[in-house]
């Protein structure tokens, strides 16, 4: 059984380890029609006991740099690869994300957003279908077909590389600078998307 209604699941069965571990599917958050739609992982323990992305330490980081930057969490969309949290918080496994990219693309196709950001490289790998080494490409910008729709990316690295690598904070910003330079958001109209 799997529903959707718009761009919420509401019901799957389709990764039998991950309906065990999860305690509900946890679907995008924020506004339909965002021009900023940030994708990550998969949820860990906090997402999946409040049902939304990126409400534990990740979402503080990614909070506090929106807010930074003129941003709230209320501008922009925020969605996982994978809806259901995995055991142990392990990666999502390569059938897993295949089972989840159709609600990802429906989701991605309903929004149309200006720019899609990939937090990390679970996200930036699963979205771009090939490795990337995700430090070295952060603040790329790549034009992708995902299901009927062709949408921007820029690759960042997750908030919480930041956490246990300093190191990874300046690269991070400078992503969250080209993605808010490109949407023009928070700084007046200033879209430079036309250049890329
Ligand atoms: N990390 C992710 O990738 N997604 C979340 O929702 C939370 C943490």
């Amino acid at each position: 059984m799997a529903e959707m209604d718009g761009v919420t699941v509401t019901d799957c069965e389709r990764c039998p380890a991950l309906c065990e571990s999860r305690s509900r599917i946890v679907n995008g958050d924020g506004p339909e029609d965002a021009s900023l739609l940030f994708v990550g992982e998969a949820p860990g323990a906090q997402e999946d006991s409040e049902g939304r992305p990126f409400v534990g330490r990740s979402g503080d980081v990614l909070n506090d740099a929106l807010r930074d930057r003129g941003l709230s969490r209320s501008d922009v969309r925020i969605t996982n690869c994978v809806r259901c949290r995995p055991p142990d918080n392990r990666d999502p496994h390569t059938e897993e994300l295949a089972n989840c990219r159709g609600y990802l693309e429906t989701e991605l196709a309903r929004v149309d957003p200006d720019l899609v950001v990939t937090l990390g490289k679970v996200p930036t790998e699963h979205l771009l279908e090939r490795s990337v080494a995700v430090t070295k490409e952060a603040g790329s910008v790549h034009d992708v077909r995902l299901g009927e729709t062709t949408h921007r990316l820029l690759v960042c690295v997750h908030p919480a590389a930041t956490l246990y690598d300093r190191s990874q904070r300046s690269t991070f910003d400078e992503a969250l600078d080209e993605a808010v330079a490109l949407v023009g958001a928070g700084a007046g109209d200033q879209s430079r998307l036309g250049d890329y």
